[in-house]
């Protein structure tokens, strides 16, 4: 059935797009938006899919898949990280990409919502095979980049040195450009705290939620699924907050500790095991356990879809606070919502990392430096900002964060549609 359709996202079973379409087809129809509109939002304005032949180590020639989907640009440039897994089909792309489109919206942050793909294994692959799969992607869809079109950023599977490489391959074709990426290193022009954007802004989150619940960070216990950029910064900003993490994982298993995890000595693990898994001052669990861990916020720091109508039954959290993209199914949402488990969405919740690649890329055209306590304190305002206007929306309302906060995105949307003339 082909995306976009009303009844693509009526169906049981549904794909990541589709999901993402129930939940803007809901809104639209709660905030009886313009049904030409809706249509509008319906499908991504462009999707690109490349075909990437790399030269591999052993000199044999590999052909990837890759892809950008730019879903609609009424606000500003196209937005969006790249991400190298070997599930990033364009399905799960394009649901990126309409997400994208709302947490720049949620944020009035003046950029449109794209994602990139590129279907490989990163853990697999030696820098050098990265290094030319980066290059060829950025070739082949090089043509619908620009600053003033469309930036792309890191996401799982890619990192400063990715977009470095792209970067130099667009450089190479359009002459010097350092915002046509962000997420760079420091050194090529990259925002000093991009890197730990996305988990501070999590982070700020956690805190703003136990002083919205009147409660001290001492007094509650985290259990975060992921030990990546994101969910390895959540855990170190918000321990220096003063929450006890209790448990963590990531692909190689999990560990726990209901004291708390000590996460300097966790790091000092990680750099030595490449995993959380093994840490001895704790207990071992697995990724299913991680995310039945009693605690006060779980906060999904991995893939998406991780919660859904199979496991949401033993989720054993108060919140759950959405740092990955898309972590909880419809399903798995709905069975949250009957328990009475409250969910803050991931367009508020990891929005701190398109929040300073935006500060990145006005610095970059600005030619002008930000210093660390600058980019970390228009941060906080932001996130606080917004985390006050999603739950303000939803006690006007009556609505779950989740709603508030795509209500709010879908109207800055549809206004701008309107504006410029798109229906
Ligand atoms: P990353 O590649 O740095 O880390 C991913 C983590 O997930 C790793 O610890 C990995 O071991 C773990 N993981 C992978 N497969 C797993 C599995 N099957 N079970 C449990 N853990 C698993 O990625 P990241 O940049 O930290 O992104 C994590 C999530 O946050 C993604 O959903 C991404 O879209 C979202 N996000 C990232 C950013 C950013 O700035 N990096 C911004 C917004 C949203």
């Amino acid at each position: 059935m082909p995306v976009g359709t009303m009844e693509a996202s009526q169906s049981a079973g549904l794909s990541p797009s589709g999901a993402v379409l129930k939940t803007m087809h809901d809104a639209a129809a709660r905030l009886q938006m313009n049904q030409e509109v809706v249509e509008l939002l319906s499908t991504p304005w462009r999707e690109m899919h490349a075909q990437l032949p790399v030269r591999m180590d052993d000199r044999k020639l590999r052909i990837f898949e890759g892809y950008r989907v730019q879903h609609n640009g009424a606000r500003g440039p196209y937005k969006g990280g790249v991400r190298f897994h070997p599930k990033a089909d364009i399905d799960e792309v394009r649901a990126l990409a309409m997400l994208m489109t709302y947490k720049c919206a949620l944020l009035d942050l003046p950029f449109g919502g794209a994602k990139g793909g590129v279907m490989c294994d990163p853990t697999r692959m030696s820098q050098t095979e990265l290094n030319r799969l980066t290059r060829t992607y950025t070739q082949h869809i090089g043509q619908v980049l620009g600053v003033a079109r469309d930036i792309p950023a890191p996401d799982m599977g890619t990192n400063a040195q990715t977009m470095a490489w792209m970067m130099d391959a667009y450089g190479q074709r359009y002459g010097y450009t350092p915002g046509i990426v962000t997420g760079k290193p420091v050194e090529l022009g990259g925002s000093f705290g991009r890197n730990q954007a996305t988990g501070r802004g999590v982070a700020t989150c956690l805190r703003e939620l136990a002083r919205h619940e009147g409660a001290k960070p001492q007094d509650l216990r985290i259990a975060v699924q992921g030990y990546g950029n994101v969910g390895s910064w959540t855990c170190r900003i918000a321990h220096e907050i003063g929450f006890r993490v209790v448990a963590v994982s990531d692909v190689k298993g999990g560990i726990m500790n209901a004291e708390g995890i000590d996460i300097a000595q966790l790091d000092h693990w990680f750099a030595v095991a490449g995993s959380v898994a093994g840490f001895e001052d704790a207990t071992p669990i697995t990724n299913e356990q991680l995310l039945e861990t009693e605690c006060d916020y779980l906060v999904p720091a991995a893939l998406g879809e991780v919660i859904t109508g199979e496991n949401a039954g033993q989720v054993r959290a108060r919140y759950v606070v959405e740092a990955a993209n898309h972590p909880v199914t419809p399903e798995g949402d709905a069975i949250l919502a009957e328990r009475g488990i409250q969910v803050l969405p991931d367009i508020l919740v990891n929005a701190g990392g398109v929040t300073v690649s935006y500060f990145e890329w006005t610095q970059n055209i600005q030619q002008f430096r930000w210093p660390l306590e600058r980019v970390n304190s228009e941060l906080d305002i932001r996130m606080v900002g917004v985390f006050s206007d999603v739950l303000a929306r939803a006690g006007r309302d009556g609505t779950r964060p989740r709603e508030a906060a795509l209500d709010i995105a879908l109207e800055r949307v549809a206004k701008a549609i309107e504006l410029r003339g798109f229906v």
